[in-house]
């Protein structure tokens, strides 16, 4: 197996990962359900928070969603009280993220401070 570094094959992987988490979430947003065709990769837990460097920590996100999280963590932004709430897609979200650390819940020190 060749074992050099090709910086054209490594942006590959990156895309094609960027592609497979999208297609596991059906080209909708993880977090309002929306099909939209300029879906961003958004943290689940940012990684200035502690987040992992993990595609498990990546999940699709329509710009809208993307913009109103910000860097606030998920627990925190993702309520009952937001209109695109649905508890199965915030559960669904955690108990994904959670393989990182094979715990689940993801605990406070790892950023999710009030889980349901
Ligand atoms: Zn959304």
């Amino acid at each position: 197996m060749q074992q050099i570094f090709d910086p054209v094959r490594h942006k590959n992987v990156k895309a094609r990962v960027k592609e497979a988490i999208k297609s596991e979430f059906n080209h909708c947003c993880a977090y309002c359900g929306s099909k939209s065709k300029r879906l961003t990769l958004d943290h689940v837990l940012a990684e200035s928070k502690g987040g992992v460097d993990s595609w498990l920590n990546l999940v699709p996100a329509c710009a809208k969603c993307n913009r109103s999280k910000g860097s606030k963590n998920l627990t925190d932004w993702y309520t009952a009280s937001l209109p695109c709430y649905s508890k199965e897609r915030l559960q669904r979200i955690l108990n994904r993220y959670s393989m990182n650390s094979g715990v689940f819940p993801p605990n406070r020190s790892q950023g999710f401070t009030s889980l349901v």
